[in-house]
């Protein structure tokens, strides 16, 4: 049997790395693209620039001629810069920059991916943030950016659901990464953020890893066009103090007691 190929993006640090030994470990042939390949466990990786429309084409084209097929792309690759900037004072190159690697990447890779998974009725998974539906202030471009790759993932189930195929965002939260690392390092920070977080903890990249290996297997046949939070229920607090959570669970024991 032909094993499938996958395409992963970031293939070199954080949930793309994880992506790949993932993938791996259920048997596919993996290409990874990265602009540090670093350790990357993936059977062919591409040191590229993927706002770059030139290298995105190459890396697609190497892939085919290397595995002869394409069944799945999974945009890990991101950046998040200048964070805590409002939007007045924030630098245009640092719009251009997050823009040009968070969404119009997504685009040129899909653009150049997609007549290989029409012949394979493959998949596309835009790893995006729970920012897509819920910003941060002082991070306009990242959030505008990952609003955008939900927009096209959805798009393009629209678009090629009739070619079999599929295309789907996940939408994490505070993810175990490099790119979390300044935050998460810092044990008050991440008590804190974690206070804030219904199921207590930060997601470790391998979890996610599990999600994006269902959506791009059989198993997730029929599952496209959809946004799926992967947060903990972190997106569900915007507006509930966990707090309140808290003085609900209060009462909640002072009822329990009186019934007993
Ligand atoms: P990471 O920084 O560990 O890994 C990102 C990788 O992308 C790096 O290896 C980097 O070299 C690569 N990359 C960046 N720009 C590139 C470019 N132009 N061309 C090729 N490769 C490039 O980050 P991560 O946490 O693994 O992030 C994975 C994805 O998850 C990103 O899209 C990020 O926005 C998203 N995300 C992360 C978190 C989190 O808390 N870590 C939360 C929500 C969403």
């Amino acid at each position: 049997m032909t094993r499938s190929v996958a395409l992963v993006t970031g293939a070199g640090s954080g949930l793309g790395f994880a992506v790949v030994e993932h993938l791996r470990s259920l048997g596919w042939a993996v290409a990874g693209v990265d602009l540090k390949a670093g350790e990357s466990p993936a059977d062919l990786i591409f040191t590229a620039d993927i706002a770059d429309q030139s290298q995105v084409e190459t890396t697609v084209a190497a892939t085919i001629e290397k595995f002869g097929q394409l069944d799945a792309v999974v945009n890990c690759a991101g950046i998040f810069i200048d964070a805590l900037t409002p939007v007045e004072v924030f630098s245009r190159t640092s719009w251009d920059r997050t823009i040009a690697v968070n969404l119009t990447a997504c685009f040129l890779l899909a653009r150049a991916s997609l007549p290989h998974l029409k012949h394979t009725g493959g998949s596309i998974v835009f790893i995006a943030s729970t920012a897509a539906r819920v910003p941060s202030p002082g991070a306009g471009a990242y959030a505008a950016s990952k609003a955008g790759a939900v927009a096209l993932a959805k798009t393009i189930a629209l678009e090629y659901g009739r070619f079999g195929v599929r295309s789907n965002a996940i939408l994490p939260g505070y993810m175990n990464t490099p790119m979390a690392a300044p935050a998460l390092s810092k044990t008050e920070v991440k008590t804190e953020i974690e206070a804030r977080i219904p199921i207590g903890r930060v997601a470790e990249p391998q979890e996610v890893a599990r999600l994006v290996g269902f959506l791009v297997s059989d198993s997730g046949r029929y599952l496209t066009g959809e946004e799926i939070a992967f947060d903990g229920a972190k997106s569900l607090t915007a507006f509930t103090e966990p707090a309140d959570i808290d003085r609900m669970w209060r009462r909640a024991e002072r009822i329990r007691s009186q019934v007993q």
